[in-house]
């Protein structure tokens, strides 16, 4: 169903990008580095999608910061890796494609834009032990120490920048973050930052509020878009090709009931990503592919949580992933590795072959109070606090009555699973074997296995889990161009496709960390070069006066229209906060920690472990003095009380030999120092104390940020 040429277009572009993804607005610099103009159309009010709920880990195989760290990789162990855990089903070109360009395009979106990435060193691929698997380095993710304190700065200048969307849930990075509070520019809103504030400083208009509709062909050719903006009709010409970017289908419950093989999906992303571009792109002949996979997760439903005034279902990866709890199905028996959400997925899917159902749905998350004493359960917080949406019964069995599963069942899963648990090896579902499931959770240093643990102090608690999606994998077929094909494999010319609304062609059936966005960004930039008339293949050898004058003709139309995202933009920033304080928590250790946001968006941090090392690089940052100084002072601190009683000791020991003057002096300056030691004491426990009282106000609300990549 095509839309018919209007009379008049409201604008006329060379390339219409459809969706703030990631893979959008990497299009969008792209093309206008290269000379072209450039439009991106939102739908929602706010702009980043479901990437900007992620962890915006990107992987990028042999990527220069990797290389620069000097750690090892290849175009051959990457190859090898995919081609072994795709289980055949890849696209050969695509994947070369993906392999050649990712590392030259991350080069150049640096380049280009101020979006700067560092490799994730020490996270591994999903499945590392793999043929071609790595231990680290693959993983690109934001950098926090430039981007949080630039973005801050930016949002400003710039108001477009306060509308790229906060997450609801708690933070994913693959890197250690400055900060564990969603209103700040890391993550995957520090990827859709950097990359929104090249658009915004190339004079590239983001239009929120402005949902693409139809496609408009002639003679073939996809030559623009019917929009919708402020209630009206809203044209755009794009002459060399409209670029759809609209995320997955995940919240379409009609192409999910068509294509997936779960009952029902709640989407994890925003409820724009409702498959328009899959749509649009099908409504003029685009072939699909992959259309039943998808990034599966757990989620729970906490009744009143709603998202975009849709039915919010809350990503529940972070408590599953821990020691100390389990999934089990409708039987009362486990079905998967807990701490690796893609055999959650495949646990979902699972068919009962004998009575055609679904063999482990509905599936309930069971734990007891020993975890719940340490750890937050969705916005409960620890202790034994209920809520209507969590069971409690005072043993295995009164538990598994009120959740309707066989009381005898659930009580030999949870024997059986103690054993494993105390022993620290699971022979049924080989959770904790991989090098990922033992990254994973808050309890690194548990023992003798970081994801197992038993569950042994009654009460016990339960709740149900529901299948969620961060993301539908499957979409148009394309070329290794970006290009979208029909069925036949013939081009549609003008019209290309990438992040979710192109099928994962070439990851097969296997899935790790950062491929959606390592894939969005690829063949966004991919596209955008197609669309300026580089050829397949051809390096970007981008002309230098071309570019020069693209410049300064973008600085000059950032000046004059200063954005039309922009000027709609609230001014509401939410760095323009009041002053807070907070006793931080990472990885499960505890830190100390003082953190003020003041109006003008200038921090200052001071933090400091109480005990261990401390990685001061994520100090160095703008305002990094004041963090450093707080780090030493912190750590000075800490070797004075700690040697204080042992030189009021001593001293005591010596008076009690001397005589005199010399007795008094001592007696005095020993008194001297035990009581500055002890006024700074008081000083610590104060800071402990509105600690306690932040964990109690912020951290019931918002659970620690994770430091592993997930999706
Ligand atoms: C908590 C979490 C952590 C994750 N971590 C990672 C990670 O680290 N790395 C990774 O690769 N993946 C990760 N994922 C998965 C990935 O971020 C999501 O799948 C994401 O949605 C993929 O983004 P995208 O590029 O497909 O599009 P999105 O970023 O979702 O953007 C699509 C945009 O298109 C807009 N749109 C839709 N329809 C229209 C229309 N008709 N007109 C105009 N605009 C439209 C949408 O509103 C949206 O803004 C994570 C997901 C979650 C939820």
């Amino acid at each position: 169903m095509n839309c018919s040429i209007p009379d008049q277009w409201d604008i006329q572009v060379d390339l219409a990008v459809i969706g703030s993804s990631c893979g959008g607005l990497t299009a969008a610099c792209k093309a206008k580095e290269l000379g072209l103009s450039a439009i991106v159309l939102e739908k929602a009010s706010t702009l980043g999608g479901g990437t900007a709920f992620s962890g915006g880990v990107v992987w990028i195989p042999f990527n220069h910061h990797m290389l620069a760290a000097g750690l090892q990789d290849s175009k051959e162990a990457a190859l090898e890796h995919i081609r072994c855990s795709s289980m055949g089903r890849h696209d050969e070109d695509l994947l070369a494609t993906y392999l050649d360009t990712g590392p030259e395009m991350v080069r150049d979106v640096e380049r280009i834009t101020p979006l700067k990435m560092v490799s994730a060193d020490n996270l591994p691929d999903y499945r590392d032990e793999l043929p071609g698997g790595s231990k680290g380095g693959r993983l690109l993710a934001p950098d926090p120490l430039n981007m949080a304190q630039l973005l801050l700065d930016a949002e400003q200048k710039y108001p477009a920048i306060g509308k790229i969307r906060q997450s609801p849930f708690p933070l994913y990075s693959a890197v250690p973050l400055p900060t564990n509070d969603p209103r700040f520019y890391v993550a995957g809103r520090a990827l859709i930052g950097g990359l929104l504030l090249g658009c915004i400083e190339m004079g590239i208009e983001v239009l929120d509020g402005t949902p693409a509709k139809k496609l408009i062909v002639q003679d073939g050719r996809v030559i623009g878009v019917e929009a919708e903006r402020n209630g009206s009709p809203f044209f755009v010409k794009a002459d060399r090709g409209v670029l759809l970017a609209t995320g997955g289908s995940e919240w379409n419950d009609a192409l999910n009931r068509k294509y997936m093989r779960v009952p029902k999906v709640h989407g994890i992303t925003p409820p724009s990503n409702s498959g328009d571009g899959h749509i649009m792109g099908m409504e003029v002949g685009g072939a699909v592919a992959l259309m039943d996979l998808s990034l599966l997760m757990p989620t729970v439903r906490i009744p009143g949580e709603e998202i975009d005034g849709e039915p919010m279902y809350r990503i529940f990866q972070f408590w599953v992933g821990q020691p100390g709890n389990i999934l089990v199905n409708k039987n009362g028996k486990r079905c998967c590795d807990e701490a690796f959400y893609p055999d959650i997925g495949r646990a979902f899917e699972e068919m009962d072959a004998q009575k055609l159902t679904h063999a482990n749905l509905p599936m309930y998350w069971i734990v007891d109070q020993g975890f719940r004493d340490w750890m937050t359960v969705g916005t409960l917080p620890r202790g034994t606090e209920m809520a209507d949406w969590l069971q409690k019964g005072e043993t295995v069995e009164d538990l598994a009555e009120k959740l309707g599963l066989p009381p005898a069942n659930l009580r030999e899963t949870i024997e059986r699973f103690n054993t494993f648990a105390r022993e620290g090896k699971d022979p049924d579902f080989h959770r904790g074997e991989s090098a990922y499931d033992r990254r994973w959770g808050y309890r690194p240093k548990h023992k003798p296995n970081p994801a197992l643990g038993p569950l042994e102090k009654p009460p016990y608690y339960g709740l149900q889990i529901h299948v969620g999606s961060v993301g539908n994998l499957g979409g148009l077929v394309t070329n290794s161009n970006a290009q979208v094909l029909k069925a036949s494999g013939e081009v549609i010319p003008g019209l290309y496709a990438t992040s979710n609304t192109a099928a994962a062609l070439h990851f097969g059936c296997a899935y790790t960390s950062g491929m959606v966005g390592g894939k969005a960004m690829t063949f966004g930039w991919i596209a955008a070069r197609h669309a300026a008339g580089f050829k397949d293949g051809e390096k970007a050898a981008v002309p230098a006066a071309r570019t020069a004058a693209g410049r300064q003709a973008a600085t000059a139309q950032a000046q004059q229209s200063q954005v039309a995202a922009q000027a709609s933009a609230s001014t509401d920033s939410p760095s323009a906060s009041a002053k807070t304080i907070n006793i931080l928590n990472e990885d499960g250790t505890s830190l100390l920690g003082l953190q003020s946001v003041s109006k003008a968006g200038d921090r200052l941090c001071m933090k400091g472990k109480l005990m261990g090392s401390f990685d001061t690089k994520m100090y160095l940052n703008a305002g990094g003095l004041y963090q450093m100084l707080g780090l030493m002072m912190g750590k000075a601190v800490l070797l004075f009380l700690l040697l204080s009683p042992w030189y009021w000791i001593k001293g005591y020991m010596q008076t009690t030999q001397d005589t005199g003057g010399a007795r008094t002096g001592r007696i005095m300056a020993t008194g001297l120092l035990a009581l500055a030691a002890y006024a700074i004491l008081a000083f610590i426990i104060a800071m402990i104390v509105l600690g306690i009282y932040n964990l109690l106000v912020y951290h019931r609300q918002t659970p620690r940020s994770q430091t592993a990549a997930r999706g």
